[in-house]
């Protein structure tokens, strides 16, 4: 699949692309989980990334109890989970995720926060931390979908809001789920690699390009945006 030319709209995911938060998250989550007498390993919950906080939990349940909660315990846990999160030190900003953004929209395209969180701590740091880059209107939250990633819903929404086609747009991710979304939404997917994920499983969910970095996708976006076919 090619670069979209011209490109209109990024859709942007946010644990692990804007903020470094990846790591605070899968602790929390082995402290909800273990405290709830399931024994996890903090690395497992890199795999789930991308996924909804409840759709996490149901996965979890059915495997360890056989079914899942209601959704009202599962809205308990997740809170636990959430209230974990939000205790621990602010993650920081992804090194070269601002310029990556700014390359953008110097460039004319519209940002669109696509997340599977519903973490208002983090949600809130999007207007300090890359303030005027995603309007109000152009944020898909988990709040906005019935259906996380990998299903395509977030990036379909996402795209939706954006008013362009698939074609006429990428997606920046980090999660093999959510590359996996946003292929079965018809992107082209940029894979970065800002964790313990190995690049195999993000060919193998179909990333249609993979950086080791967010400052070397940054540095590339320039000649991206300009290739003339
Ligand atoms: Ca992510």
């Amino acid at each position: 699949m090619r670069f979209p030319h011209p490109l209109k709209a990024a859709l942007i995911d946010m644990d692990g692309v804007l903020f470094d938060s990846m790591k605070l998250h899968t602790l929390a989550w082995q402290r909800m989980v273990a405290g709830q007498g399931i024994p996890c390993t903090r690395e497992e919950f890199y795999r789930y990334e991308g996924m909804t906080g409840p759709a996490t939990i149901e996965l979890i349940w059915k495997r360890e109890r056989g079914e899942a909660p209601s959704a009202e315990e599962a809205d308990r846990l997740y809170r636990i989970k959430a209230g974990y999160f939000k205790e621990m030190a602010e993650p920081e900003v992804i090194p070269g995720a601002q310029a990556m953004t700014a390359a953008l929209r110097g460039a004319g395209v519209r940002c669109v926060l696509v997340t599977g969180s519903a973490q208002g701590s983090l949600l809130r740091r999007i207007d300090e931390d890359y303030e005027g880059v995603f309007a109000p209107s152009d944020r898909v939250t988990a709040l906005d979908v019935t259906h996380g990633k990998p299903d395509p819903e977030p990036y379909l929404r996402g795209l939706e809001k954006a008013g362009v086609s698939a074609a006429e747009a990428i997606v920046v991710e980090n999660a093999p789920l959510g590359v996996v979304a946003a292929k079965a939404a018809g992107c082209f997917t940029v894979a970065v690699m800002t964790g313990p994920i190995p690049r195999a499983d993000f060919e193998e969910a179909g990333a249609d390009l993979i950086f080791e970095s967010m400052t070397g996708f940054a540095e590339a976006l320039p000649g991206l945006l300009n290739l003339d076919l």
